[in-house]
């Protein structure tokens, strides 16, 4: 069967993957050059979390996730996540840290946010009286370093991967205008992140796209420090990158944005990174080594968007961002397949109910 997926971010790449190795004749499609840094995959690090705190849906999702990670590290042939450890933490009515506690599959730690200081040898710090548990099952995904290996892989694979090669707007058939030219697939999956909302307008009511910015500080820290999930106003997260720095983000901060024209970080977003450094880590210079922006394609309660569009059963949105997409992102291509074959798990049905392809199961035909 001739599929085409529009985007080669990661939930992309790895739709793209696993469909070639199923035997599909895979086409990807991609507006920009490869390792990009304009949507939402890019740079050097994303959090893995074995026990979200965002719903039971994902901590399914991260269970089918990591011996799929584990192939992937076996095929590039370094690990792709580093272990470190998480602190989730917030004050002690946090319904995210309970959630988080509720999820967890491994023993946690509860303790108490002045026990950090210590644990971390004055490298973090946290509010004395918050929770916070400590989790072994987490750590840092080599982010950039997953994106360079799948775009090599998916093509040993037998995945055609088009750079450079922007997907006319809107898509309302299998039929695809690419850069000036047509082609016809069987299928369409669209995985064009924050711009979705323009290639399939029907759900630009539920994706809303934000700007994020991170910054880099400089840590003398002997060890990788653990990952730090924060249930604060600005919803600050951190963890440790390559070259002794350590990275903090804020989920929650950030105004809509126009994905084509994203104001770059500026002294602004340096000021309210650096109180954030100055509260979380001690020991640490407060002003950023560097700063990057990104892209969340946000949906109303945070959960993936993944549907049919009206217009043609055959194609379909895959957004899988609100901010915690990567980890699971070798499930994503599972996630595509049972949607061509009919056979959707409880995962897949979560987010897109019982709906499958009505006239004619894709999965069914030769390909
Ligand atoms: C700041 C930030 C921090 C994050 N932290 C974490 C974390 O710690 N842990 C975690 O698990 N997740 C995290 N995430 C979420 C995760 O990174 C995303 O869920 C994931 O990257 C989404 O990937 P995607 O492939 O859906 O989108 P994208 O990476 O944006 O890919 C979409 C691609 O489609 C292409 N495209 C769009 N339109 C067209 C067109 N017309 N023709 C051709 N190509 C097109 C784009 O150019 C783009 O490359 C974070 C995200 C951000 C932004």
């Amino acid at each position: 069967m001739r599929i085409a997926v529009v985007g080669l971010g990661i939930a992309g790449l790895s739709i793209c993957a696993r469909l070639a190795l199923a035997g599909h004749d895979v086409s990807g499609f991609e507006q920009f050059e490869p390792m990009n840094t304009e949507g939402s995959s890019h740079g050097d690090t994303r959090i893995m979390r074995m026990s979200p705190g965002e719903g039971e849906i994902y901590a399914r999702l991260a269970k089918r996730a990591l011996p799929l990670w584990r192939i992937w590290e076996g095929l590039a042939g370094k690990p792709l996540i580093e272990w470190t450890g998480a602190l989730m933490a917030g004050p002690q009515d946090s319904p995210f840290v309970a959630a988080c506690k509720a999820m967890s599959t491994t023993p946690v730690a509860a303790l108490r946010g002045d026990a950090i200081h210590v644990i971390t040898r004055g490298y973090i710090a946290m509010p004395y009286e918050w929770d916070v548990f400590r989790q072994e099952d987490a750590g840092v995904i080599a982010a950039d370093a997953t994106r360079s290996f799948l775009t090599r892989q998916v093509q040993r694979w037998g995945a055609k991967l088009f750079h450079g090669a922007k997907i006319e707007a809107p898509i309302e058939s299998t039929t695809l205008k690419i850069n000036g030219a047509e082609r016809a697939f069987d299928a369409v999956i669209v995985a064009a992140g924050a711009w979705a909302p323009t290639l399939l307008p029907e759900f630009a009511g539920r994706l809303a796209v934000k700007r994020r910015i991170l910054a880099w500080f400089k840590t003398e820290a002997p060890r990788m420090l653990p990952v730090i999930c924060c249930d604060n106003d600005v919803g600050v997260y951190g963890m440790s990158a390559p070259r002794g720095l350590y990275k903090l983000g804020l989920h929650a901060v950030g105004g809509s944005t126009e994905p084509n024209d994203v104001r770059e970080p500026d002294d602004e977003d340096a000021a309210m990174l650096s109180q954030q450094a100055a509260l979380f880590l001690p020991k640490h210079d407060p002003r950023p080594v560097r700063m990057s922006r990104c892209l969340y394609t946000v949906t109303p309660d945070e959960n993936f968007l993944i549907a049919q569009s009206s217009a043609n059963e055959r194609v379909l949105l895959f957004s899988a961002c609100s901010g915690h997409g990567f980890k699971y992102a070798p499930v994503f291509g599972e996630l595509a397949e049972e949607w061509l074959t009919g056979k959707h798990s409880p995962e897949l049905e979560a987010f897109m109910g019982k709906r499958t392809i009505a006239s004619n199961r894709l999965g069914d035909e030769k390909t």
